[in-house]
This record gives structure tokens, sequence and C-alpha cells, in this order.
């Protein structure tokens, strides 16, 4: 029977593991109930080996094929964490977790990865070890580079690596793959402007750090305008302006900006955090006060492997009959740091007409686990096949 068809029969089971991960969700590396759900299932599922607390949260399991005279050693990759979000989609398996939702899918991840482990183990129509990798912490926290700094990759031996991501407005269950760069880097800066602070009424007494920060928000503008090569993508958001004081008779001694900055190449990285200093010191001195920044170098760019991205798309050509070119994400993704250390791709899976990612009203499509299950069974059978 086609692989797509057999989880085809298998799509409420997995639907309802997903809507209980729905309903408790889990933030950062705090997903001991998922994690301890997960493991149970993998034993259950009779996996050789399953290991826990990697990356604090995170969970392992082996699956050995029927033979191992390739010795390949693939792995497959979901994430587990949730939101800081109100959840607002009214359905009945709605998070029962006051300001924490599975906004971003990730619950869908976790149990098509487990669907598929339970027919990879019962089948094992592969040649070589599947490891499934389930991470925590991957909105922010990087659970994933906490994974391979647990030696993850070393202790497996695993030698390619994939992961998938749920898309909405993609058509439900269909692909989208591009090699290279594909997800941004997501730095964060701070900057903070110390001046003269003061009785409003007397601006002459006082260095007003409202002005310098106000000049450097519009002055950082330019790095992206007038700095960067337009044909490169980079994005400087000034997210955060906060002052020292909140009264309307208060010049304040200091202000505080706060942003992020997303670019897909080693320069324009490099660029950036160069130009934030350099601008905001220099319009801090020009004032006569002074600019402390803060530069923080978060995940780095997602770059897909051009050969393993190649197999990916014609195995999603195989689930679903085609594959899409995917644009440039200027988002950011944990996974970057596993393909830092092993060659691999990550795909998009389409979940249909459904809000975007991170919305209160955003929910993951079930029916787009036919699919994504089978291109993860496909990823194993096909990169490792029988001898
Ligand atoms: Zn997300
Ligand atoms: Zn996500």
């Amino acid at each position: 029977m086609p692989i797509k068809n057999r989880f085809a029969e298998m799509q409420a089971e997995i639907a309802d593991w997903r809507q209980d991960f729905h309903a408790h969700p889990e933030i950062l590396f705090e997903t001991h109930r998922t994690s301890g759900i997960v493991a149970e299932k993998l034993a259950e599922f009779g996996c050789d080996e399953i290991v826990t607390g990697i990356g604090r949260t995170g969970v392992v399991g082996v699956i050995k094929g029927r033979k191992d005279s390739a010795g390949k050693v693939v792995g497959l990759r979901a994430d587990m964490d949730a939101l800081p979000i109100h959840e607002e989609t009214g359905v009945d398996y709605a998070s029962q977790t006051d300001g924490a939702m599975h906004a971003c899918g990730h619950d869908g991840h976790t149990a098509m990865l487990l669907g598929a482990a339970k027919y990879l183990a019962e089948t094992r129509n592969f040649d070589g070890t599947v490891v499934l990798i389930f991470q925590p912490a991957e909105e922010g926290g990087g659970g994933g580079k906490e994974m391979c700094d647990d030696g993850m990759m070393e202790r497996f031996g695993i030698q390619e690596v994939y992961g998938m991501h749920n898309w909405p407005g993609q058509p439900v269950g269909q692909f989208a793959i591009r090699p290279g760069p594909f997800f941004a880097a997501t730095d964060v800066w701070e900057v903070a402007f110390e001046g003269k602070g003061g009785h409003a009424a007397k601006p002459n007494d006082t260095v007003d750090t409202t002005v310098m920060a106000a000049q450097a928000v519009v002055a950082l503008q330019t790095i992206v305008a007038r700095n960067a090569d337009p044909i490169e993508q980079l994005v400087v958001s000034c997210t955060s302006f906060e002052t020292s004081s909140t009264a309307f008779n208060v010049i304040p001694q200091g202000v505080v900006i706060k942003g992020t900055t997303r670019t897909l190449s080693g320069e324009m990285r490099d660029l950036a955090q160069e130009r934030i200093t350099q601008i905001c010191e220099g319009i801090a001195a020009t004032f006569g006060g002074t600019a402390k920044v803060e530069y923080t170098r978060n995940y780095p760019a997602m770059v897909n492997h051009e050969t393993q991205t190649e197999f990916a798309a014609k195995v999603a050509e195989d689930v679903s009959g085609g594959c899409d070119d995917a644009p440039l994400v200027m988002g950011g993704e944990d996974f970057a740091f596993m393909l830092e250390e092993r060659p691999g791709a990550y795909i998009l899976v389409g979940n249909g007409d459904t809000a975007a990612v991170h919305h209160p009203k955003y929910n993951f499509n079930d029916d787009a686990i036919p699919a994504g299950c089978s291109w993860w069974a496909e990823i194993a059978e096909q990169r490792m096949p029988l001898a």
C-alpha cells in the first residue's frame, strides 16, 4: 500500500495525539509533559533506544532498519514547544493553559514525527538507522543548539538531518523548499542612551536622551536604505523605546531602545552590527550624551544543503505530485544549528488557508498529516533503501 494511504488510515489517531498536545501547550524548555508522552509512545512503538534529557527536555529515539550493511544514519527532527500567546481559536481542544498556545503548529510537527516513528518501527523497510529528534525551545530558546551542544550528532552517529514546518497560505499537503540560505539570522540589540535629566521647563540645562534616541531610530533606517547592497536581504527593526521617566515634566536621564536585525549572509550581519553601533554612538556624541550598544547574535541563518535539498524535493514530489519553490523567509529557525553541524534540508508543508503562525487564531491543519508523515517515512526509506 502506498505510504500516503497508510497514513490516511492513521490520520485520526495522529490527530488525536496532536489535539492532546494542543490542549496542553508548554513553552521553551518546559516541555515536560510533551517530552514524557513522546518518550512513552516511542517505547510503545518498539524503538530500539530512547534517550531523554538531551538539550534539557529533548528526546531522541532510534529505530534500526532490517540490516545495517550500509551504515547510514539519518536524523529526522520535530520541535515540541508552544508560544506565550492567549489562544482565540475557539476549538474544543483549545489550550487549557492560560497564556500559552501552540500557535506555530509544533503540536502538529511532534504528532507527525510520532506517526512516522510508529510506521517506521513497524515496517523497517530501510537499511540503516533512523534517529528521531524531538527538540524543545525552538521559539527563541535555542533548544536545537542545546541538543547539538550535548553531543547529539556524534553520540548517535547522525550523518544527515531533515526538518519540516507547516506553512499557512500553501495548499494543504503541498510542499515547498529552496536550496541555500532559507531562513534568516535573528540577532537582537539593545542601546542605552545616557544624557542629563532635568526639568522639562529648563531643557537648556539637560542633555535630552529622547531627542538623541529618536534621531537614532530614524537614522537606523538608512542602514537598509543607504548602506546595504540593494540586491541583498536585510531587516533592521526598532521594536522598543523606553525612557527612564513617565512624567510629563521630566526630561529623562536615559532611554533604552531595542530591536532585531534579520540577515541571510555573514556580510550583511557584520554590516548591520557595525552600522548600528556607529550610528547610535555617533548620534549620542553629537548631542552630548553616550550610547552603549549591546548586540547579540542569536540563531544563524538556516542554510539548506544542495544535495539533500534536491533529494527532499524529489521525495516531496513522490508524496504530493509536485514541490514548489519556497520564498526566502526573514523569520528565524533554530534548525539552523543542526544544519551547521550536518548536511540536510528543511521543507515547508502546506497548512492551507489558515491564520498565520504566531496569530491567536492559528491552528495546525490535521489534513496535512498524511503528506507530512509520508514525507518523513519516504525520506528514511528512500535515503536508506533495502539492499
Ligand atoms: Zn514559530
Ligand atoms: Zn515554528
